[in-house]
């Protein structure tokens, strides 16, 4: 995508459990090259948002385009093979594979096959020459987020950090232009939050889009470019880490009450 191309746009988005409203006709957007925090007290609506961008959640009303094209409705298997990919709040690897089998199983997802049947399906499918294909893209993705010496460690041996970065690879085996990160930084030793920071930094200027939901101030304000700041499901507000520090609602929300 070229710089500054709006790759995610949130227009009104609403998300109903019954009588709750979780999502209360939130708007946002991400571009090419750019990172965007979502914050807010728990409960405010960050994963459920997440989940309405993923397909994992229907939504209410409102809408979600992706490069200028609505992805309301489609499941959360088309909507990755479209090209969003995310990481989750808890290590989702294999501890018992390598590094380069956890890796892989993101570009299965993206492959043709998948798009015909279940992910196993696929894997099962496969003949010699899509699974050298697959274990070649696995093998670059690490390359590129300096994983590459390690590709037979078994996944569950690495250090936390490590693993973090790792299921980003996956995400990246996907061919994604936006990621979408939940808490990438919990957990993590100062070092390696330092680490995870440049990865995100590299990837920004090679033109990914970035969207992260974070607890850890420190790193949101110093990785991001846009911070969007969401309470009791509404947005109550949005700019730069430097007017979002200052802002007094966003004072309140944290502070307040
Ligand atoms: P956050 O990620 O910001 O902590 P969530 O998006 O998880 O917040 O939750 C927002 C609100 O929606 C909370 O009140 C939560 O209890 C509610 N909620 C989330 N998921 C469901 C669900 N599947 N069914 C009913 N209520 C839900
Ligand atoms: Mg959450």
């Amino acid at each position: 995508p070229a710089a500054g191309e709006v790759i995610l746009d949130v227009k009104d988005a609403r998300k109903q459990f019954g009588g709750l409203v979780a999502v209360n006709d939130v708007s946002f957007s991400v571009k090419a090259g750019e990172v965007v925090g979502l914050i807010g007290p728990n409960g405010a609506g960050k994963s459920t948002t997440f989940n309405l961008v993923t397909g994992v959640l229907p939504i209410t009303s409102g809408a979600v385009d992706y490069r200028g094209r609505s992805i309301a409705g489609l499941s959360s298997r088309q909507i990755a093979s479209r090209g969003i990919a995310r990481t989750f709040q808890h290590v989702r690897l294999v501890p018992g594979m390598s590094v380069l089998e956890n890796a892989a199983m993101g570009a299965y997802l993206r492959s043709d096959r998948a798009a015909q049947g279940g992910a196993l399906a696929s894997i099962l499918r496969l003949n010699r020459k899509e699974e050298d294909k697959i274990l070649l893209e696995a093998k670059r993705q690490l390359e590129r987020v300096g994983l590459g010496d390690m590709l037979y460690r078994p996944a569950g041996s690495l250090a936390l950090g490590q693993q973090r970065i790792l299921e980003i690879a996956r995400a990246l085996c996907c061919d994604p232009a936006l990621l979408l990160l939940d808490e990438p930084a919990a957990g993590l030793r100062y070092k390696e939050k330092q680490a995870l920071s440049e990865l995100l930094r590299k990837l920004r200027a090679e033109g990914m889009a970035v969207l992260l939901v974070e607890h850890d101030m420190d790193f949101v304000m110093q990785l991001t470019d846009h911070i969007v700041v969401m309470e009791f499901g509404t947005k109550i507000a949005e700019g730069t880490p430097a007017q979002i520090q200052v802002h007094p609602a966003v004072l309140e929300a944290y502070l307040g009450g």
